[in-house]
């Protein structure tokens, strides 16, 4: 399934079953959505970071926590929580991701894999 059919699969849901949310009738309404959704991005990969946080603890500090293995799904489900976000975002500003995401991918092969001499 192409990226884009997945943006508007969220699309159709996150309208469904949030339409006053889908409500914008004006510019600042629109903005107030992008920062809602901005903050819920950075909660969620928050949430992955914590995470994260408690494996290095068990893991590298012998400390409480996770071991990798037994902590997979929990990323999992966090990793999905910001990609859900990402996918908002993109659908209530129109952004054609799978385009954004083949020009980044064209930059960093410059980058990364053809650097200047
Ligand atoms: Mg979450």
């Amino acid at each position: 399934m192409e990226l884009n059919k997945l943006v508007e699969i969220q699309r159709d849901f996150s309208e469904r079953a949030f339409p006053e949310f889908w409500r914008i009738s004006d510019r600042r309404d629109l903005v107030l959505r992008v920062e809602y959704l901005s903050n819920a991005l950075a909660g969620e990969a928050g949430e992955l970071a914590n995470v994260v946080k408690k494996i290095v603890r068990r893991e590298v500090y012998g400390g409480p926590g996770e071991p990798l293995e037994g902590a997979v799904d929990k990323v999992e489900e966090e990793l999905t929580d910001v990609f859900i976000y990402v996918m908002t975002m993109a659908a209530l500003l129109g952004i054609d991701l799978e385009k954004a995401y083949f020009r980044k991918l064209k930059a960093n092969e410059e980058r990364f894999l053809r650097p200047s001499r």
